[in-house]
């Protein structure tokens, strides 16, 4: 009987696993993965759940049942250390496992400050997984002074949940904004203003020079010489593609396990989904770290490791909650040169369009949902309207999916 390995019990082991089964595969599947909770979804990590405002069991993708249900061997608590790709066989804990074909689905690392600058003291916390932000819960009590290191989406939404929760809220960002790498420097300007109206005290263009403490952390010193006192960290500074098992395997790499458009990577049993693997997309080769991708991504490698030959047309979205802000972002905003906004309909409602030059090529919407919906539908259908179209209170906008 075939055998099917996956490694990463995550939201794209999880989907692949599923999908296996949905499509008809009656071979033998393990799901394996390091962490030793079943499969759960990680935005709620940096939102609902450590606001506490989400049960742990709603977190998990799928009853602890199901895989058993679907007769899907789940190895938790289990790490690979190794893969031989020519004797098809995995180091599970240090015990062989034979596959005939593979998927690697082991999302990401996060980046952690170097110990040199005090990122080994105690009341350091990364955001990654349920037993990272477990860790923290506790830290997040009225009046502690947390320091938030970077100004991306995690670090944004934890700054969010600690000022909901009545701490001293400061942020600092080395690049001259937040938000800086993903957004244009009107979305910055939005959620600037939207957490300081919370009381965030948002330093931007100055980096972390060293926290300090004895044991613990209790103060932090900024590359412009200014002194916090602080009680604890989150750092949030990105993530790395969870590549060492590819690279061991001595699979081709480039900003991720390398995959072809059918998600094949350049060993032929062996195959790649979610936030390690990077894959053709249009004329370039991206990385898409967001759950949309992972669930459809790995849903088209299912279909391929059992002969489908379809290639993986990503549409990219992603979603932001902070406060009572709804972000939604739709396409890809790489290399845009032009940015026009436009206020929705409601109170507080407004989105931002991405273009170079005549092509719109993403939309930010915030608690616009109808703007995200249309911008969404523009793009996958490779339409776009002009910016004049877009700035105008007059035009009708659903008319210009229609066009
Ligand atoms: C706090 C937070 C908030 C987020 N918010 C959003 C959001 O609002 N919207 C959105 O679209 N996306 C969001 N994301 C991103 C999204 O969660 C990820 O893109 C998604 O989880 C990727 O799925 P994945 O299966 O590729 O990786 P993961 O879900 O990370 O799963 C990978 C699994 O593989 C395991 N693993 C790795 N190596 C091994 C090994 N050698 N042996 C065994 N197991 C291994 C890991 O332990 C992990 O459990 C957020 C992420 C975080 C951390």
């Amino acid at each position: 009987m075939s055998h099917i390995v996956v490694v990463g019990a995550g939201q794209a082991g999880s989907s692949l696993t599923a999908k296996l089964r949905k499509e008809g595969f009656t071979g033998q599947i393990t799901l394996i993965g390091a962490e030793t909770s079943p499969p759960y979804q990680r935005p709620p990590l940096s939102k609902a759940y450590l606001l506490g405002e989400m049960e742990l069991e709603r977190l998990y993708l799928r009853p602890e049942s199901f895989y058993a249900d679907q007769d899907i061997t789940l190895l938790l608590g289990a790490h690979v250390s190794a893969i031989d790709p020519v004797a098809k066989t995995l180091t599970v804990d240090g015990a062989p496992l034979a596959y005939d074909q593979l998927a690697l689905t082991t999302g990401s690392t996060p980046h952690r400050l170097p110990a040199s600058i005090g990122g080994a003291l105690e009341g350091i916390y990364v955001v990654r997984g349920l037993a990272d932000v477990d860790a923290m819960e506790p830290e997040f009590a009225t009046g502690k002074h947390v320091l938030i290191v970077g100004g991306g989406y995690i670090g944004l939404e934890a700054a969010a949940v600690a000022a909901k929760k009545g701490l001293k809220v400061t942020l600092v960002e080395m690049a001259d904004r937040i938000l800086q790498r993903v957004a244009s420097p009107q979305t910055s300007d939005y959620f600037r203003a939207l957490h300081t109206t919370h009381g965030v005290n948002i330093i931007e263009g100055t980096g972390l020079k060293q926290l300090t403490g004895e044991g613990r952390v209790s103060g932090a010193e900024l590359a412009d010489g200014s002194k916090l006192d602080v009680d604890f960290v989150v750092v949030g500074v990105g993530i790395a593609p969870a590549t060492a098992l590819a690279e061991q395997a001595g699979l081709a790499l480039e900003n991720g396990i390398k995959t072809d458009a059918q998600g094949r990577t350049s060993d032929e049993s062996i195959w790649a989904a979610g936030d390690c693997a990077s894959f053709p997309y249009r004329d370039t080769r991206i990385r898409l770290e967001s759950v949309p991708n992972a669930i459809e991504q790995a849903e088209v490698v299912a279909q391929n490791m059992l002969g489908a030959g379809l290639d993986y047309a990503a549409k990219p979205w992603f979603w932001s909650d902070q406060y009572d802000v709804k972000l939604q972002i739709a396409g890809l905003n790489t290399g845009y040169d032009r940015v026009v906004s436009r206020q929705g309909d409601k109170e507080g409602s407004i989105s931002f369009w991405y273009y170079l030059g005549d092509t719109l090529l993403a939309v930010d919407a915030a608690n616009d949902p109808r703007a995200y919906m249309i911008g969404k539908r523009l793009i996958e259908a490779g339409k776009s309207p002009t910016p004049a179209q877009i700035t105008d209170p007059e035009t009708d906008m659903k008319a210009l999916t229609r066009a």
